[in-house]
């Protein structure tokens, strides 16, 4: 049976380091805290090839991910999504080696099913009975479904514009949910307090520091799916940030194992015109974002005006020689239809904001023609049905198509 090489708990900014067996929040310092591994063990104890006879989801990577037990694993088969070329599209931008992970087959519809079944695995392994987090919408449906299978409570916060069928998924699996007339920052101030006063987990974007593990896998499948020859760029819809930050974390620890080589993907984090706090941080050369004011776009997953984790995006970015860029409501619309005609590929509007992107930077010459470029669809479109707008004809039944 694998085991997991988790040692500690460490914070990326102060330094300091905590027992991972406890149940921790953030560092003394209010920074997020990132798992460490003994990565020397884990790669004497992993062959790449032992991989090929592993089950095709993402605990494939057990060495490497946080929970030590096999009977905490809450799994309901997530990961290992495909990578698909873009044959049709990516030629048309100028891109020739364009491809698209999509993370739209994955419980729940989105990525963040890979962050919930990590984080709450590990939350049963540390023993938590009851757990509540803000969100915008998917996240508290991908951590409702795997806290229900694992038979912790679970709070949610949303605003009252987040999708409609997030709200399904978290009732249906008996979540308490609570909606806000605000942004997914005023839902975190709600939890907040919930948490202060009932002392129960705060599960919220980068205060736990698991999910950002389960988050990293997309990093080792990017990895793995192409033989361990990194891509030359993958783009990111960020809003929270945890999953550049995970991608980043992924393919530094497999820099540390040996498995791939120097070469680093330039890390781009995508943003929308209405909420780019990071890609304005990014251009002003700092460290960190400021609250952005009146976040607004149709990208819901994306509308994070302040992120905990600001830092860790904007390092990723600048360590990687990467950048940020945003891109407008009606591109984002644009994109989505042209990749569901061109590739049949119904991606969620964050994703199309992706593509959005890199044609922007193959149009900049920021990236060549021949790059192995890589778009993260971060969940289905079908989460989204209403962005879609369409007039139909209508017929009587004795009318005909016209072709
Ligand atoms: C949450 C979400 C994002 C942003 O994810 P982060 O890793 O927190 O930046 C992107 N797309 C979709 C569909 C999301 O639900
Ligand atoms: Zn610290």
């Amino acid at each position: 049976m694998p085991i997991s090489y988790l040692t500690h708990l460490k914070c990326p900014k102060c330094g300091k380091t905590y027992d991972a067996d406890k149940v921790t929040q953030l560092c003394l310092c209010g920074s997020p805290l990132l798992a460490q591994y003994d990565l020397e063990s884990a790669r004497k104890a992993l062959k790449k090839s032992d991989l090929a006879n592993r089950e095709p989801s993402l605990w494939r990577y057990r060495e490497i991910l946080p929970v030590k037990d096999d009977k905490n694993i809450v799994s309901l088969g997530e990961g290992m999504t495909p990578i698909i070329p873009l044959k049709t599209i990516g030629p048309k931008l100028g891109l020739n080696n364009l491809y698209l992970k999509d993370e739209g087959i994955i419980p729940t519809g989105t990525f963040k099913a890979r962050g919930a079944a990590v984080g709450v695995s590990r939350a049963k392994e540390v023993g938590i009975k009851a757990l509540a987090m803000p969100t915008n919408g998917n996240a508290g449906a991908a951590w409702s479904i795997y806290t229900a299978r694992a038979g912790i409570k679970c709070i949610i916060v949303m605003p009252e514009d987040a999708p409609e069928i997030t709200r399904n998924e978290c009732a249906i699996t008996g979540a308490d949910l609570y909606l806000v007339n605000g942004l997914i920052s005023d839902a975190g101030k709600i939890v907040g307090r919930a948490v202060a006063k009932h002392s129960i987990f705060d599960a919220s974007t980068l205060k736990e520091p698991y999910r950002i593990e389960g988050k990293k896998t997309m990093g080792l499948e990017i990895a793995e799916q192409f033989n361990w020859e990194v891509p030359d760029v993958i783009l990111y819809p960020t809003g929270g940030g945890v999953g550049i930050i995970g991608i980043y974390k992924a393919l530094k620890e497999l820099q540390s194992m040996g498995w791939i080589g120097e070469k680093m993907p330039r890390l781009v984090a995508v943003q929308a015109t209405g909420c780019a706090p990071i890609v304005k941080a990014w251009e002003e050369k700092k460290e960190a974002s400021v609250f952005w004011e009146n976040a607004k776009t149709i990208a819901f997953g994306i509308t994070v005006p302040k992120a905990l984790g600001d830092f860790l995006v904007l390092q990723a970015v600048y360590e990687t020689n990467g950048c940020a860029i945003a891109v407008a409501d009606d591109e984002i619309l644009k994109a989505q239809v042209d990749l569901a005609a061109a590739e049949g590929a119904f991606v969620c509007p964050e994703g199309a904001a992706c593509l959005a992107a890199a044609s922007k930077l193959r149009e900049q010459g920021w990236i060549g023609a021949d790059e192995k470029v890589v778009i993260l669809n971060t969940g289905t479109g079908l989460k989204y049905p209403d962005t879609v707008q369409v007039e139909l004809p209508v017929l009587k039944p004795e009318e005909d198509v016209k072709i």
